[in-house]
């Protein structure tokens, strides 16, 4: 089987309202489709989303890569993964958003070509992972009530962004857990809004509203700040910004900076780069979540949850993007259990099994 094209073209989707973080606001979604077309008359989708608040990557300069990556892989057999990465690092650095979008593309070559779905070629511990509910920056009152009605949705883990000032971090924080009671988890995302001494200071102050982790406390580069945090305070931290792939995972647990890491495919570069930081996490008893970016549309997160439930050592989910639009831009791919709980399809590869051509560009 060769790679004959690969094209690309934008999804576009709305937001139900304006999500808010620490580093900046989202309105609407817009991300790469990536579908590569094989000899075989085998397609594969993928989906490339740049964060740029996160990866610092943007639409045009993905599909730029992309179509850098397309010159070098025509030819290429799509299910030869790790011949796949070889020519991809060769033919551009970094731009693992654009990597990831062709890795989905061809680990969705890979299922529909044997028939089976994605989380069964992943290790097929599970078909299904539950995620958390993301509440966005926002005022206190605001933030409790919009937790309190995802809480009475169904939802059990409440992931919420902090990080713009401690006194109404801690305010919020308060105004939550009064508002879901005892029995709801909490986790924190300060996407790299304090100092180490800061963080050390609110993380200790707001462990008495039972916080069951810290991600991201403080800026990507600062390991030594990480690591200080994670020595001085009550509550389990987590790497997001500072975990991009298996090197910064190796670094990150041979420090002992970190109780656990966050995973998303577009930081990493796709399925193949965070299977091996799944491992090394794993044999280092580090415990390991799978994330999104806000801006997918659900495909990439098709694959994100295909890898949740397949491995043992990814045991939480930040995957409620695609919970978070009007509409997807395809068919077929997870349904919902319970409101909070991804079901894989047992459709080959990533499950989906049409685009809404309507919502692309
Ligand atoms: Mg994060």
């Amino acid at each position: 089987m060769k790679i004959v094209d690969i094209k690309t073209s934008i999804l576009k989707a709305k937001l139900k309202e304006p999500f808010h973080i620490s580093l900046g606001t989202i309105l609407e979604t817009a991300s790469v489709l990536v579908e590569i077309e094989t000899d075989e008359g085998i397609t594969g989708y993928g989906e490339a989303s740049p964060g740029p608040f996160i990866t610092g990557e943007n639409i045009e300069g993905t599909l730029g890569a992309i179509q850098v990556l397309r010159e070098k892989l025509i030819g290429t057999d799509p299910r030869d993964i790790e011949k796949v990465y070889q020519i991809m690092a060769k033919a551009i650095a970094y731009n693992n958003t654009a990597k990831a979008g062709i890795d989905l593309a061809c680990y969705d070559i890979i299922g529909n070509s044997v028939n089976l779905p994605l989380y069964k070629i992943l290790g097929g511990l599970s078909n299904e992972i539950e995620t958390d509910m993301t509440v966005g920056i926002n005022q206190p009152e605001y933030m409790a009530e919009k937790a309190k009605a995802h809480v009475k949705d169904g939802f059990n883990v409440i992931k919420t962004k902090v990080g713009i000032d401690v006194a109404t971090d801690i305010k919020r924080v308060k105004a939550i857990r009064e508002a879901v009671g005892d029995d709801v988890k909490i986790r924190l995302d300060a996407n790299q809004g304090w100092s180490p001494k800061e963080a050390v200071e609110v993380i200790n102050r707001l462990n008495e509203y039972d916080i069951e982790l810290v991600e991201q406390p403080v800026p990507r580069f600062d390991f030594d700040g990480l690591k200080y945090v994670r020595e001085h305070s009550s509550v389990p931290i987590m790497a997001d910004e500072s975990c991009w792939d298996s090197k910064d995972a190796l670094k990150l647990v041979q420090h002992h900076a970190v109780d656990f890491v966050n995973i998303k495919l577009m930081k990493c570069g796709g399925l193949y780069e965070a299977k091996k930081i799944v491992s090394i996490c794993e044999a280092s008893g580090v415990e390991v979540m799978l994330g999104c970016m806000a801006e997918e549309s659900g495909i990439a997160i098709n694959a994100a949850a295909s890898l949740g439930a397949a491995l043992k050592n990814i045991t939480r989910a930040d995957l409620d993007a695609t919970l978070s639009l009007s509409e997807v831009p395809y068919t077929g791919g997870f349904t919902i259990k319970n409101t909070r709980h991804l079901v894989l399809s047992e459709e080959p590869g990533l499950g989906i099994t049409g685009l809404k051509r309507e919502m692309l560009k």
